[in-house]
């Protein structure tokens, strides 16, 4: 039977995994490592190096040397402050897009994490041989929206892998514990990388994996305690030996390698020795002990205590009523981290697998089920905020709510607001506001040759569908003509982590405000579409009863209209309720009319025809 293989596609580091009968394992490369550099060079000649040799910068000059890819996918240039100004490269785009320009060509995240992908492939097909298909799970932060899992998708599928399903990595982290077989209970996901931390709370259900919050710092990881250490020794070095290295390139260069190595060991030594031959024929010797170390990071390590909360708080959940904790990514070998995040929750994490490596563990075991392999398990996630469309007035009508479990679809039927209207515009809307535009904009298309019919009388079936890889596809269906249009819905790039948040919060300030606007909105949108109709009637009866009949309906007609130009939406009701009442014995005189010369023709479903008609009129 085929592999489906199963790829951490990570911000610093990447990894393929395959599962064999004892469980998951890692595809090393030819030289026996596992991790491939999450980086591209483009060499003299324009020439592709990925992986080791790029990161080292031997392959190409640091201003043609692309990390941190990740950060970009599914992102516009205009999500990014501040950070951009110290990368090493260049970067381009607009609000939608990022590129990265390389002499006269340029590149999207997406193009090079396909390089990166490609070279993962190739390794698993090297490995396991005629064995490999080319289908493939990918993992992805739990955070990531719309736009960044299918750019992540695209990337899979441009390296000619048919990417079967992208898989959240907290979710991963579970699987490789295997603690889909306890089928029910909370974990929590601490991932604490190179760059990033991330936290995650899942419960597990009936062997199903819900992702109930994350939050998390995307500043802060082993990078940081590396330039704690670097700017310790560089102090140190300037204080007793009187040299100042720090606009030395070069040498800040060593002392952070020097700084990362010694973290490394500090990890299962109580002190290590560094003896350093700096300029001038000076010696730099000394010892730091893991204590020293300890204290240096402990403000560090208290920063990812903040996050925890957060996620805790919005799972509505206490750090003692998880049943387990996973550590993920390399930082959580450090033991002052595994200390706290014990301490914090109250229970020995699970370190037992490499952190380097859990993600792509899990991601092989899900790639398992997906090939037919014996586990059998689910995984659900959920959406990050709620998804709808725009509706008359401006208001966002909700189709899917946030937090709801994925994959899902929802449907819901509209109409037109105007007679002989042959087509409408889907607006297709994120976020959780009340007002269409103060929501993020995810797509706009157009349901048009339906036969014109009087408004109201359309019906447009709108059908949300989200699939397993939390990719949403619109579909819009005029029900009496079976008119289509299928729009598979590419949402605009860019939203990340902060801005959900930034939405979350934003929709909680302005909830009450947002809720009377909504109100009003609706109210006026109510009373216009009544004003065409009482007008009908009464022009329609002018001939048929004494005008004294017709004031009390004139005289409310009047009122709404005042009232409308007005900010209260109860007013407005209260005002559509006047006129309804008022309309009620016209209405009625109008029924028996068209019943009375109904009666004379010989056919009964002509009959009912008309009554509908007479009715529907107002
Ligand atoms: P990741 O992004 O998950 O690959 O994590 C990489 C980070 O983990 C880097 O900052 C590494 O320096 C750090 N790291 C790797 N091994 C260790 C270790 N033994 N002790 C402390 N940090 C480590």
């Amino acid at each position: 039977m085929g592999k489906v293989i199963g790829i951490d596609l990570g911000t610093t580091n990447s990894l393929v995994a395959w599962m064999t009968p004892s469980g998951p394992q890692i595809v090393p490369d030819e030289e026996g490592r596992g991790l491939l550099p999450s980086c591209v060079a483009f060499d003299e000649a324009g020439k592709p190096v990925v992986g080791s040799v790029a990161r080292q910068g031997k392959a190409a000059p640091a201003e043609r040397t692309f990390f941190s890819i990740k950060r970009f996918m599914g992102r516009g240039l205009t999500d990014f402050t501040g950070e951009l100004q110290y990368l090493p490269y260049p970067v381009a785009g607009d609000s939608r897009s990022v590129r990265f320009p390389v002499g006269s060509r340029s590149y999207t995240p997406v193009q090079l994490s396909a390089m990166i992908l490609a070279t993962l492939k190739r390794r698993a097909e090297r490995f396991l041989g005629e064995f490999i298909l080319n289908e493939v799970v990918i993992t992805v932060p739990a955070y990531f929206n719309d736009a960044q899992r299918q750019a992540t998708k695209d990337a899979g599928e441009m390296a000619g892998l048919d990417v079967l399903r992208i898989i959240n990595e907290p979710t991963a982290a579970a699987l490789a514990y295997g603690l889909d077989q306890k089928k029910e209970g909370t974990i929590a996901v601490y991932d604490l990388g190179g760059g990033t931390f991330d936290v995650s709370i899942l419960r597990l259900e009936g062997g199903l994996f819900q992702v109930l919050a994350t939050a998390g710092d995307n500043q802060l990881g082993g990078d940081n305690i590396d330039d704690l250490l670097t700017a310790l020794f560089l102090a140190e070095i300037k204080q007793h030996h009187g040299l100042d290295l720090s606009d030395d390139r070069m040498w800040i260069g060593r002392l952070r390698r020097l700084a990362e190595e010694a973290k490394k060991d500090l990890s299962t030594q109580e002190m290590v020795r560094l003896q350093v031959d700096l300029p001038e024929g000076k010696l730099w010797d000394r010892y730091v002990t893991r204590n020293d170390f300890e204290q240096l990071i402990a403000p560090l390590v208290e920063r990812t205590l903040g996050p925890c909360a957060q996620a805790l708080k919005d799972a509505g959940l206490s750090a003692q009523a998880m049943d387990e904790v996973v550590l993920v990514g390399g930082s959580t070998r450090i033991p002052l981290v595994k200390a706290r995040v014990a301490q914090l929750f109250g229970r020995t994490p699970h370190d037992e697998l490499n952190p380097d490596e859990v993600v792509a563990l899990g991601a092989a075991v899900q790639a398992d089920v997906l090939a037919g392999g014996t586990k059998d398990v689910l995984l659900l996630d959920v959406t990050p905020l709620s998804l709808g469309i725009e509706t008359l007035g401006g208001v966002m009508s909700r189709l899917i709510d946030r937090n709801n479990p994925i994959p899902c679809q929802a449907r819901e039927t509209f109409t037109t607001a105007v007679d002989g209207q042959t087509g409408i515009e889907v607006h297709v809307l994120q976020g959780e506001r009340e007002i269409a535009q103060d929501n993020r904009s995810l797509a706009r298309f157009t349901l048009t040759g339906f036969p014109p019919m009087p408004a109201g009388l359309p019906k447009v079936e709108i059908t949300f569908l989200i699939d397993a890889n939390g990719i949403l596809r619109v579909t819009a269906r005029e029900l009496r003509s079976e008119v289509e249009a299928r729009v598979e819905v590419r949402p605009s790039y860019g939203l990340g982590e902060d801005a959900i948040e930034q939405m979350l919060e934003d929709a909680y300030a302005h909830g009450e405000d947002d809720l009377i606007r909504r109100q009003l909105i609706e109210a006026r949108v109510e009373a216009e579409r009544r004003f065409p109709k009482a007008e009908e009637l009464l022009a329609e009866m002018v001939a048929v009863v004494p005008a004294a009949a017709l004031e009390p309906m004139q005289a409310a007609l009047e009122s709404l209209r005042g009232v409308c130009a007005e900010q209260d939406y109860k007013a407005i009701n209260t005002a559509i309720e006047v006129l309804e009442e008022s309309a009620r014995p016209l209405v009625e005189l109008r029924v028996n009319q068209a019943t009375q010369s109904a009666l004379g023709n010989a056919s009964i479903d002509e009959l009912l025809q008309k009554v509908e008609q007479a009715r529907r009129q107002v």
